[in-house]
């Protein structure tokens, strides 16, 4: 009931005339961003629930990024992918841009890992497999991500693992090295300011896939300048609890791999006998 609902929704956009505040009736906040907020809201004619996030113009224009949103949401409107966040459209009025996107009921995957500690194998294969899916379509319409992290990661009402956040990868990257945030998903190349391509995903894949696994990414340390270190060095080791099987170390090390250009490939991560044998086979594991 509730996908075919969906389908139909779907298609109906983007639509010709343009959205404005007063197709939606606005619900409960959903949570606050850098630059607003986000309102679960239901539009008044098809009753479609959806998520409406609030931007203020004056941060955007503060910050120059008017040009980078633009840009970024003309991007992210046109891919269409079960495990990327949908961006329906947009719109805005005198103060504000808001942006119509697809209602995650789980949240973010990051409370759920902070309240459970770890995920199970099964769990995490689901996920990583998902992920692996969402880039191979992004790298495929020439997007990388660039700044996937357990933040970044929502999960819809059936527990199916959605990428958000893709309009400001490019941005919240350069703005994380001044602001302090963390370096912990960020391949060697990036870290080192050398040319990168695609394989920086492929590399936070395995960040992510020990963070599942074990509740803490792999080069984590006190302070930013250790944890590049432990980057550059590719000082990974496995802890001996919780205990995790050898195949999914086996896939963090084919991806941890400092040469970007021998770093397992998306195909062949879905290949990995970890992901067949563990990952759920429609994306859900609720
Ligand atoms: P920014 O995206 O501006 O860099 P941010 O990621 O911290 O910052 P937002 O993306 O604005 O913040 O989201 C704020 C909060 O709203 C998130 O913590 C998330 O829990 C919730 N949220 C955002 N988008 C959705 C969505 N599509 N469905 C459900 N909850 C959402
Ligand atoms: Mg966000």
């Amino acid at each position: 009931m509730a996908s075919s609902r969906n389908k139909e929704n779907q298609q109906k956009y983007p639509r010709d005339k343009p959205w404005s505040l007063d197709d939606f009736e606005i619900g409960k906040p959903l949570g606050k961003g850098k630059f607003g907020r986000v309102y679960l809201a239901r539009e008044k004619k098809s009753q479609y629930i959806v998520a409406l996030k609030v931007i203020f113009k004056d941060q955007i224009e503060k910050y120059k990024l008017n040009n980078q949103l633009g840009r970024e949401m003309e991007i992210q409107s046109k891919l269409n992918h079960p495990n990327v966040l949908r961006l329906f459209g947009w719109f805005h009025d005198a103060h504000h841009i808001y942006l119509i996107l697809e209602y995650c009921h789980g949240g973010e995957l990051y409370k759920l890992l902070s309240k459970i500690g770890h995920l199970s194998e099964h769990q995490a294969a689901t996920y990583i497999a998902s992920l692996t899916k969402a880039l191979a379509y992004c790298h495929q319409k020439n997007v990388i991500h660039r700044d996937i992290k357990p933040e970044n990661l929502l999960l819809d009402f059936e527990g199916r693992l959605k990428i958000a956040d893709f309009g400001w990868s490019v941005q919240s990257t350069s703005k994380r090295k001044t602001m302090c945030g963390t370096l912990d998903y960020l391949a060697p190349e990036m870290v080192e300011n050398r040319a990168h391509d695609y394989a920086v995903d492929n590399w936070t894949l395995g960040v992510l896939c020990y963070e599942f696994l074990y509740g803490a990414p792999p080069f984590e340390a006190e302070n930013q300048i250790d944890t590049f270190k432990r980057i550059v060095a590719v000082d990974l080791s496995f802890p001996s609890t919780p205990p995790v099987s050898v195949e999914a170390k086996n896939l963090i090390r084919l991806l941890l791999v400092k040469d970007s250009s021998k770093r397992l490939s998306l195909q062949k991560i879905l290949e990995h006998p970890w992901i067949v044998q563990n990952a759920d086979p429609n994306g859900t594991c609720n």
